[in-house]
């Protein structure tokens, strides 16, 4: 199985046109797609998945029994995120920046902590109707933090039933560059890297290499709207070796079909094709790393 996370530095640069058609041009029925955009998720408008399963996501978070309570502060010296504090008679709770880990709850001597599920959000699978397993995460509005579901998601989705014959997970992520992209990528095999040959693409696509690299994961790039701005993302990519897999030259027939929710291969067929060789090309590329 080969995990390939898409991504890309900002928002707009075509990172779910590409995943969705990347999923659509392969065989379809060994593809589990996870839209992990979980603030923003849209590919189900181009893959239209009819779900079957249903979960609500959430931390667990600590309640504390003051009358077991011996105010003790062993709960907030643990606490690497100061989410609770003792103070004089009271020990508090900040559920905002609480991260729902357990430690407090593992760590009290008088078992005066138990934990109450916080529902942040909602996983939902099902196929799609050319066969593709699809799963995503939707955060309620107004939570902080989308790390939590994403994880969720990632351990979530493979259990419906669908382990067994998975060839390729790929992974739409989050636009920028901070933690629900970490945790999206995290364990990927490859990074697909889309970009507009732009200064704001090249600035976004550095930011993105950056992370990709700390997290040991190959990446290739993939250029969006070729033949707009300038030579500066080629030139990048060649000081920084990094491949470029593919262009994606812009055409105003592409972007009135995506706006009508149109996935590219079905707007432009003759895209199938190369989306097969880039995935045997990325395919080529991990084995050559893990080789
Ligand atoms: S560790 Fe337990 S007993 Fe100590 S202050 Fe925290 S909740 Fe109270
Ligand atoms: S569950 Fe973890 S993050 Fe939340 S209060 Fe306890 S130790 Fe802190």
């Amino acid at each position: 199985m080969i995990r390939i996370v898409v991504a890309s530095g900002k928002g707009g640069t075509g990172k779910t046109t590409v995943a969705t058609s990347l999923a659509l041009a392969l065989d379809t029925s060994n593809i589990l797609f996870l839209d992990c955009d979980v603030e923003a998720p849209n590919a189900h408008l181009f893959l239209r998945p009819a779900f079957e399963w249903r979960q609500e996501v959430g931390i667990l978070l600590p309640e504390v029994d003051e009358t077991r309570c011996t105010f003790c502060g062993r709960c907030a010296e643990v606490c690497q995120f100061h989410a609770i504090a003792v103070i004089g008679q009271n020990t508090l709770v900040f559920p905002e920046l609480c991260h729902g880990c357990g430690s407090c709850t593992l760590i009290c001597p008088e078992n005066a902590i138990s934990e109450s599920l916080n529902v942040m959000g909602l996983l939902e699978a099902g196929p799609t109707p050319t066969g593709i397993r699809f799963a995503r995460g939707i955060m309620n509005v107004g939570e902080p933090m989308a790390v939590p579901i994403i994880r969720q998601l990632k351990r979530w989705a493979p259990t419906n039933g669908w382990t067994s014959d998975v060839e390729a997970v790929i992974v739409d992520a989050s636009p920028g560059t901070s933690c629900p992209v970490v945790e999206t990528a995290h364990g990927a095999d490859f990074a697909l890297l889309v970009t507009e040959p732009t200064p704001f693409g090249l600035h976004d696509l550095r930011l993105m290499v950056e992370v990709v690299r700390d997290l040991g994961i190959p990446a290739g790039v993939i250029i969006n709207r070729d033949g707009i701005g300038n030579a500066q993302v080629d030139e990048f990519c060649t000081e920084a070796e990094l491949p470029i897999l593919m262009r994606i030259p812009l055409d105003r027939q592409v972007a009135q079909g995506i706006a009508q929710g149109k996935p590219l291969v079905h707007i432009r067929p003759d895209y199938v094709e190369p989306f097969r060789q880039l995935y045997t090309r990325i395919r080529d590329l991990v084995q050559e790393k893990d080789g």
